[in-house]
């Protein structure tokens, strides 16, 4: 990769680049098949590694995914408009560009684009679990994971084996009832998602995740805003049929902690676990953000805290709007087709693996700010595009 060609690919996409679809096969869970990838390519690396469970946009950081797991796995790629087998990482562009790509407040805050989007696509419900909060990351050198999710009618055409998603536990529940439970985790089924409580899943609307905070994902497909970060302790170990071993419990954990039950209990950040307005909490419905009768309108999808923010914007048939943002971000085209930019695109039917599409997009921060021009094609759907970012100024508190 020279540099010479990622500064071309940016002048080439008047400051948008073009992503290549980036596939990730897990050994859990069941694959929920409504990632509009073709039916026959759900196996690429072969079925020892899973099938494809999620499509990672905007990605800077590798899945943390076994020992056969190839170098690059998570990390996007950016074509180039010209000739779209030229291509380099995006985290190299981020390295080479710098500010110029993400802005000078984020790259002198973080260094790097620091959060990334994936859907996440199970059939299954996934296990109770935690991302470690920051004062816990920085004992084994890594970052606290918030995330969020919103749940697309266009990716949703049924809902998995269980549309329920678990949080935190019950606020009458005690911290020695969870004690009991982890010591079990070798021993039996621990059953303890009994603990918690559960929301089903609305189409349409989304929760923020704070670190710290356990939840098991019910099984429709997810658009999941997150930091850069992938350290879980699982605490559920028997979850559709799957076993979970100890070392899910405490591979995130110093190697002189991973028996100490105190120490794996204070991953728990208890108060937020057991708030009783959890719901009044963290529940996001779509906020209206900016629009224009009958021609677009754009509405926050995750918002209310200090990381991620995402934007579901729709645009009416047959229209073309000029759309502002405050800072870089990433998107992805999930209904209808058009222009985005000088691009052509289209919201993806059915991509073979390794095939290029024209429905991801990472957008400058200097283009972000003129303005993308983006016009709906179509004469009865609406285009519909989600776009994720690093929280700012703009972003409505909760
Ligand atoms: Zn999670």
């Amino acid at each position: 990769m020279s540099n010479e060609l990622v500064y071309q690919a940016l002048e080439e996409g008047e400051g948008i680049f073009n992503l290549v679809p980036n596939f990730v096969p897990r050994r859990f869970g069941e694959a929920g098949f409504r990632l509009r990838l073709h039916p026959d390519d759900y196996y690429p690396f072969g079925l020892k590694r899973g099938a494809i469970k999620e499509r990672w946009f905007s990605s800077v950081v590798n899945v943390i995914n076994g020992d056969d797991a190839p170098e690059n796995e998570g990390l996007s790629y950016v074509a180039l408009h010209s000739d779209t087998n030229k291509r380099f990482l995006f985290k190299e562009a981020v390295e080479v560009l710098g500010a110029k790509l993400i802005g000078k407040e984020l790259f002198q805050e973080y260094g790097t684009w620091p959060m990334f989007a994936k859907f996440f696509d199970y059939k299954t419900p996934l296990f109770h679990h935690i991302h470690l909060m920051q004062h816990h990351a920085d004992l084994v050198g890594k970052m606290a994971k918030p995330e969020a999710y919103y749940f697309p009618y266009q990716l949703n055409n049924y809902p998995g084996e269980f549309p329920v998603t678990y949080f935190g536990f019950d606020a009458s529940v005690n911290l020695d009832e969870i004690k009991e439970r982890l010591l079990q985790f070798e021993e039996t089924d621990n059953r303890i998602t009994e603990l918690s409580r559960a929301f089903r899943i609305q189409l349409g609307t989304g929760w923020y995740v704070p670190a710290g905070v356990v939840h098991a994902p019910g099984s429709y497909l997810t658009y999941e805003p997150q930091w850069n970060s992938d350290v879980n302790a699982v605490v559920e170990n028997v979850v559709a049929a799957d076993h979970y071993p100890y070392d899910f419990l405490v591979e995130n954990c110093p190697e002189d902690k991973k028996h100490d039950i105190d120490f794996i209990l204070s991953l728990i950040d208890w108060e937020k676990n057991t708030d009783p307005e959890f719901r009044k909490h963290y529940f996001r419905p779509p906020l209206h953000s900016a629009g224009q009768n009958g021609v677009f309108e754009e509405k926050w999808i995750t918002y209310g805290n200090e990381y991620i923010a995402a934007k579901e914007l729709t645009i009416e048939p047959g229209k073309t709007v000029s759309v502002k943002d405050h800072s870089a971000y990433g998107c992805i085209v999930i209904q209808g087709h058009g222009k985005f930019g000088i691009y052509d695109a289209e919201a993806a039917q059915v991509i073979r693996f390794g095939q290029m599409t024209s429905d991801e997009f990472f957008v400058s921060e200097e283009k972000a700010k003129s303005g993308v021009v983006i016009s709906n094609h179509s004469k009865y759907e609406p285009m519909v595009i989600l776009k994720h970012f690093v929280s700012n100024q703009d972003v409505p508190k909760a």
